[in-house]
């Protein structure tokens, strides 16, 4: 009982704690009630959405209680990022899991025999073994804390048995209280969690769903790949997420997205699983920028500058659309959703959930039609969305979905137009397309129509002043209704449903979609202008350089939060900087005097801590500061181009300063080593001057620039 008095009298140390270890100025919703319950020992339910900040709900009570709290988590990844992040803040945290080395593990039983731990990560069937006491070795346990406590709920989507294990703590230490997080929405599952659990007499605490940095878009399926295209153009460079329903499309569209010039590599269970790990860990650590995946990605990451998600098919319920989408923006900055939708998706997963059980596969068929109506409606997305969780999204206009910024209109006149398209395929007789169709509506007059006679028919221009994009969206749209089927090489067929337009019995309402409905750039109120972007870039290099040397994912080390806020802040010295948003005491330490170097471009040694603005000392290097660190990180010198803004003779000019300075001596990143042997027999034979009989001798093969820095190389 003492124990408990001491405390909950410190809830009035969770603000000082949130900004000395993690850099916070204040709660998010529902942070500081979840906290003083595990403060007060209330045992608890917490119910956010994902990028919410659950983790912090027990991280920050479990720094301030007496002894070790355990978390329970269902992968070893999130279990390790945790920890990697934790240790970046300065708290003591642990983890212990199968595969682990046996050093490692040592030096946590270690630490946590001496009491030194805070925190101690284990898996659900850990916790739960009988020898679990003796581990710990009559260690003080604080409290246990269930991160993704859904997994417990076989209503849930994640359902996991080795979490009903987890019920067992309470034999094995009866007194701790137990405290479960999940983004999961519904009430039903809420409860069964509860349950589940043996929560006693829990507080229970609910978030509201809704994402506001998201932006969301849904459009038919029709041009997708250049839909995506002009999707991750507007994210060049940025993390992202494109989900498909099938492997072969994975492939597919990695390819296409590579071709286009993009980093992306394609993630589904087929793949062997070094190469699995290997395109994870490359995702995780900004080394590519895009996965395309099946939905067998994303469970066990915890980026959270995802910075668009992409469904190029239809989910299969919209709690599957609200998770994965929800990987998008953790980090609460704007980011976009897009998702593409056909009438084939929904018979494609029909399919797959063929050889469910009948009470599945009518559940399945149920949440099918609702995420089909989502797609296929006009009203505000993110009403339709958290209606479906249970919630009134109380505006009118949500400024941020297709919706709500004139991305779709009713189209005047609605019901005439579906009876001149669907008379038209009456007219025309058995066996033509969507795009046939069209043309006849638009009043062609190519030699597949006058053959046909098509130009004949009192349809043929009946709806020339419309445009033919339009059409073939209208046309799509009737056959999401079912009021057109699609047979074997899309041949159309009015169905009885089409007939009821057609007589008048039923007058259903098309939709014209603007192609253009994107979140508009004024819609971050936030944006970076150009130079601050520079300046942003510049410190995302610096901060992978630091994350590679630590082994760590780059947002461990700072999250695009905190290097936005240095960015307009522009702090001056480690007193400024200790005030970004982001930057507890630990990483000031850490990292705040290298950041403040990059910034100023000063180089180590005109740095002066806590001086007032370094002057623009080192000129010339300070001016090429971007491109340099780019070429050191071995970018290609059109991704240089690219990010610095700069020209391409610039870019190469800095770079052979680099080289001839010997900053960099390793150029096959440039020139490839057998290519390299090439140009130097080259240039021993001719003298090297002037360049160009060395590029022609080698048809081509090696640019000007290569020649250079093969004789800079030389020189050296
Ligand atoms: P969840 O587990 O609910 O998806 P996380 O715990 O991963 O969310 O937190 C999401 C992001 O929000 C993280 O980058 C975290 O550091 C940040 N965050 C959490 N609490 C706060 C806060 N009070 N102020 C600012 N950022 C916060
Ligand atoms: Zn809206």
């Amino acid at each position: 009982m003492e124990q408990n008095t001491i405390d909950s009298s410190r809830t009035g140390d969770l603000p000082r704690i949130l900004r000395d270890v993690w850099g916070y100025d204040s709660f998010r919703p529902h942070q500081q009630a979840a906290m003083e319950a595990v403060l007060a020992r209330r045992d608890s339910l917490v119910v956010l959405p994902t990028g919410g900040g659950k983790s912090i709900c027990f991280q920050a009570p479990a720094l301030l209680r007496h002894g070790t709290a355990l978390v329970v988590s269902p992968l070893i990844s999130l279990m390790r990022d945790q920890v990697a992040q934790l240790v970046q803040t300065g708290a003591r945290a642990g983890c212990l899991h199968t595969g682990q080395p046996p050093d490692e593990r040592r030096a946590v039983l270690r630490q946590l025999d001496e009491g030194e731990l805070k925190l101690l990560y284990l898996s659900p069937e850990r916790l739960a073994m009988d020898d679990l006491p003796a581990l710990l070795g009559g260690a003080p346990i604080s409290f246990v804390a269930i991160d993704e406590a859904h997994c417990i709920s076989s209503w849930g989507h994640d359902f996991r048995p080795e979490y009903r294990q987890i019920a067992r703590i309470r034999e094995l230490y009866p007194d701790v209280d137990l405290h479960g997080y999940t983004a999961t929405a519904t009430r039903e599952v809420s409860q069964d969690i509860a349950r589940q659990l043996f929560l006693r007499d829990p507080v229970i605490l609910r978030g509201s769903f809704d994402r506001p940095n998201l932006f969301y878009s849904v459009k038919p399926k029709r041009g997708a790949d250049g839909l995506l295209i002009d999707l991750v153009r507007r994210h060049r460079g940025e993390p992202g997420i494109v989900y498909c329903i099938s492997r072969r499309e994975t492939e597919r569209v990695a390819e296409v997205l590579v071709k286009a010039g993009f980093k992306a590599v394609a993630y589904h269970a087929g793949l062997d699983s070094g190469t699995r790990i290997k395109n994870q860990e490359d995702f995780v650590a900004d080394r590519v920028d895009i996965v395309v995946a099946t939905v067998a990605f994303g469970m066990g990451i915890n980026k959270p500058d995802v910075r668009f998600v992409a469904h190029m098919g239809m989910p299969s319920s919209m709690e599957n659309f609200q998770q994965e989408s929800g990987r998008a923006g953790r980090d609460g900055l704007p980011s976009e959703c897009m998702l593409l939708y056909s009438m084939q998706d929904l018979m494609i997963w029909k399919k797959i959930t063929s050889d469910a059980p009948p009470e599945l596969q009518k559940i399945g068929a149920r949440k099918l039609g609702m995420i089909y109506d989502w797609c296929s409606g006009m009203e505000c997305r993110r009403r339709g969305l958290l209606r479906y969780f249970g919630e009134d999204y109380p505006r009118e206009n949500c400024g941020r979905c297709d919706a709500c910024t004139g991305g779709i209109h009713p189209v005047p006149g609605a019901h005439v137009i579906a009876q001149k398209i669907l008379s038209s395929i009456v007219r025309q007789g058995d066996g033509y397309s969507a795009s046939h169709t069209a043309d006849v509506l638009s009043g062609k007059k190519g030699k597949k129509i006058v053959d046909a006679g098509h130009d004949q028919i009192s349809t043929h221009g009946i709806l020339a002043d419309h445009d033919r994009d339009h059409l073939l969206d209208w046309i799509q749209q009737l056959c999401d209704r079912s009021c057109i089927a699609t047979g074997d090489g899309g041949v159309l067929a009015v169905t009885d449903a089409g007939w009821d337009i057609l007589r008048g019995r039923n007058t259903g309402i098309l939709l014209e979609r603007l192609a253009s409905a994107k979140p508009s750039p004024t819609m971050d109120v936030d944006a970076l202008t150009p130079l601050e972007e520079k300046d942003f870039e510049l410190l995302r290099v610096l901060r992978k350089k630091i994350a590679e040397r630590a082994k760590v994912p780059p947002y461990v080390i700072f999250g695009d939060v905190t290097l936005r806020d240095i960015v307009r802040r522009r702090p001056k010295d480690l007193v400024e900087f200790s005030r970004v948003k982001g930057v507890g005491r630990k990483k000031l330490e850490a990292y705040g005097q290298v950041f403040l170097e990059a910034l100023w471009g000063g180089g180590g040694a005109s740095f002066t801590p806590g001086g007032s603005r370094p002057s623009a000392a080192g000129g010339r290097t300070e001016k090429y500061k971007v491109e340099m660190e780019l070429l050191r990180q071995k970018y290609s010198i059109e991704e240089v181009v690219e990010k610095s803004g700069r020209s391409a003779s610039t870019v190469e000019r800095c770079h052979l300063k680099m080289v001839r300075e010997g900053e960099i001596d390793d150029i096959s990143r440039w020139v490839p080593v057998h290519l390299e042997q090439e140009i130097r027999e080259m240039i021993d034979t001719t003298g090297g001057k002037p360049l160009k009989p060395i590029h022609e001798a080698l048809g081509g093969r090696a640019s000007y620039h290569q020649i250079r820095l093969v004789q800079e190389v030389m020189k050296n």
